[in-house]
């Protein structure tokens, strides 16, 4: 793999800006980009069989079955394994899809350079999730209770995706709170410091 790529996983809880940051980054870096609950809409939006299958978790606030969302993340490193990098966004969110992302890197000799936790007050999230709902009109923003179950098992289920990497000395953290472009510039300064640390290697 050329010292050049840079595989990143950006983390944090529903509305702690990943979509967003993560569009902006993919510009200014060339990276590809996935986003699980973006595929997981479209799939819905389609009518596909995979969409109808997913959708009654996303209205409750719930986590999509691993497998079917492994199997997303599978197609979209065997279709961008020769870029210069990749973006990985709202993925993984359970210890299971943790190792099983681990083997379908390894498969292709790619490796996750680092987990980019963007952290915000939680009442910053519920505030900027219920303005999205109004704007988007997402099933999964749309009141107040199905947000708070999302934050629910964001804490339960995915926040311990972070000590998976820490073991391997992989995360770090970014203020996601203040402007949109006062995280990006701190997101960008990270990866060109990940980046950097890459060529000296
Ligand atoms: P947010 O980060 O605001 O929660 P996403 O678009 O990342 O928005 O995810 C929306 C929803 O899609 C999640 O609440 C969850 O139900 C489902 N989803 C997304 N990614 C995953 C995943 N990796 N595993 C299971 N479910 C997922």
């Amino acid at each position: 793999m050329s010292k050049d790529c840079v595989n990143i996983i950006l983390f944090g809880a529903p509305g702690a800006g990943k979509g967003t940051q993560a569009q902006m980054l993919k510009m200014k870096y060339g990276l590809s980009h996935i986003s699980t609950g973006e595929v997981i809409r479209q799939e819905i939006a389609s009518g596909s069989e995979l969409g109808k299958s997913m959708e009654g978790y996303i209205a409750r606030g719930e986590l999509a079955p691993d497998e079917l969302v492994v199997n997303m993340v599978a197609d979209f490193v065997k279709r961008h394994k020769d870029n210069v990098g990749n973006i990985f966004d709202g993925f993984p969110r359970t210890l299971v899809q943790a190792e099983e992302f681990e083997k379908i890197m390894k498969k292709y000799g790619i490796t996750v350079d680092m987990m980019i936790c963007l952290n915000a007050p939680e009442e910053e999230l519920v505030r900027r999730l219920l303005l999205r709902g109004l704007e988007s009109g997402r099933a999964d923003d749309c009141g107040e209770e199905v947000i708070r179950n999302r934050l629910k098992v964001y804490h339960q289920m995915t926040e311990t995706v972070a000590d998976y990497y820490a073991r391997t000395d992989r995360v770090c953290k970014v203020d996601g709170a203040g402007s949109i472009d006062d995280v990006f510039h701190r997101l960008c300064e990270t990866i060109d410091k990940i980046k950097e640390s890459k060529q000296k290697a």
